[in-house]
């Protein structure tokens, strides 16, 4: 258990690795590769390791060609840090407290902070590294690449591969307002495609020639609608048209669906998916086309752990929010004014540990991890309070000092507890056994159809070969 006294020595081995977290926040900022077209963020956190002595075990892990696994050290325990490194569509900015397209016309931006979430653990690591280095301790530091996280998140796959199935517990942070210990539950998740394949025809000559599949798309949104009276208050079902025809005068032989369900466990949501394939049946039949739906990807819900979770807490406590500047501040109230937010600039203490009962609405592929072994992590302040993650004053934020002390003080709190984990085995005891609780037996199965074996979305160069 960590004394004290060893809270300056795992602090300084944090700021031993502090050039490795500006380097990876600033540059993998710059990039802003999106979900599966992150080669270049994903080499660049692999050059960084291998750089503080960590071997790359695995490339292109699970099917994932941007995902990875990296290490140090030898025998148990095995401590496993998740690192995510992809940024989002559209929401591209200058690290200026207003909305300013980037003039290196960079359309993606870390909005959600993934550069910052790749640099914090992988500063983790390689402090957790230098402490058990210096105090000769025995062990494994494991880094997962975690491509993806935004679109069809690698750590579901490489869970089906049962890649996190040896450690003894995986820790991971978020950026955010806050900083707070993540220990909450998050909705489980199925993500669907779901097409209608009709037949063309003249609009206004012929119509009687064609079958519209727009009609079967349009029947089958209602048909969701309706179903929603029906399921629980916990469910969430969200869609888009992503085809829904080119011209009013052709009858459209092909639309396709994009769709979300969300509910507070697996077994609520697989429900519902074998409700919603009925209803695209229903839709087919009714409008004669031929339905096929394609469930792409699909999450757990995210298991708390007390033990873990009441560890870092502790840590979190001790490490509090970062300290800001004058021009900081100035730059987080500058962003809210120009938000619409109030300017209260950043987040001043930390937050009580929260009750294992809170639901989150949103989903992680954190959460497929902690269905495999006990799993816990943190929030850390990277922008100001009352903005949001996946905004552009988000990306803005993200791109500063401001964020990549945040990733600093994450990396504290995860060394902290990462050297907990390796030399307390009574606190190893109490999280495995938590987990066994939570998890009564059941064995982690995949969301993920047997014969998909690679994200869909992938780009065409990246795509194995079959
Ligand atoms: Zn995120």
């Amino acid at each position: 258990m960590t004394t004290a006294s060893s809270f300056t020595v795992i602090d300084e081995a944090v700021e031993q690795a502090r050039p490795v977290i500006e380097r990876l926040a600033s540059e993998l900022w710059q990039l802003s590769e999106l979900s599966l077209y992150e080669e270049k963020s994903s080499q660049l956190v692999m050059d960084v390791l291998q750089e503080r002595g960590f071997t790359i075990s695995s490339k292109g892990t699970a099917g994932v060609p941007t995902a990875f696994i990296a290490e140090w050290g030898t025998g148990t325990p095995i401590i496993g840090f998740l690192a995510e490194y992809d940024a989002l569509p559209d929401l591209g900015n200058e690290a200026v407290p207003y909305r300013q397209p980037r003039k290196d016309n960079v359309t993606g931006g870390h909005a959600c902070g993934h550069n910052l979430l790749g640099a914090g653990t992988v500063g983790a690591a390689v402090a957790l590294k230098t402490l058990m280095t210096e105090q000769h301790l025995p062990g494994t530091v494991r880094v997962y690449g975690c491509a993806a996280e935004e679109t069809e998140g690698a750590k579901v796959y490489m869970a089906r591969a049962g890649l996190f199935d040896d450690l003894d517990v995986a820790l991971h942070w978020h950026p955010s307002n806050d900083a707070a210990v993540t220990n909450i539950r998050s909705a489980a998740v199925n993500q669907l495609l779901i097409e209608f394949f009709g037949k063309a025809a003249h609009a206004g000559m012929a119509p009687w020639l064609g079958r519209s599949a727009l009609h079967a798309a349009e029947l089958f949104a209602h048909g969701v609608s309706l179903m929603r009276e029906h399921v629980e208050p916990t469910a969430r079902i969200h869609y888009v048209y992503e085809s829904a025809g080119a011209a009013p005068n052709v009858v459209a032989d092909y639309a396709k669906i994009r769709l979300y369900v969300r509910d507070i466990d697996r077994a609520h949501v697989d429900a519902s998916t074998t409700w919603l394939r009925q209803i695209a049946e229903g839709a087919a039949l009714a409008t004669q086309t031929k339905a096929n739906v394609l469930l792409y990807t699909g999450l757990y819900d995210l298991l708390p752990n007390q033990p873990l979770a009441e560890r870092m807490q502790t840590h979190l406590e001790r490490i509090g929010v970062p300290d800001y500047s004058e021009e900081e501040l100035n730059f987080a109230r500058e962003l809210q004014k120009n938000f619409g937010a109030a300017p209260d600039g950043m987040a001043t203490t930390t937050e009580p540990l929260p009750d294992d009962s809170v639901f989150m609405g949103a989903s992680t592929d954190v959460a497929d991890v902690s269905w495999v072994t006990p799993t816990m992590g943190c929030g850390m302040p990277t922008l100001p309070l009352h903005i949001s993650v996946h905004t552009w004053p988000a990306t803005a934020s993200h791109g500063t000092s401001i964020g990549s002390k945040g990733a600093l003080y994450a990396a504290r709190v995860l060394a902290a507890t990462g050297l907990d984990v390796m030399i307390d085995a009574d606190l190893r005891q109490a999280a495995r056994t938590d987990f066994k609780r939570r998890t009564d037996g059941k064995p982690y199965v995949s969301p993920l159809p047997p014969e998909l074996k690679h994200p869909i979305g992938l780009p065409a160069w990246l795509k194995p070969a079959e």
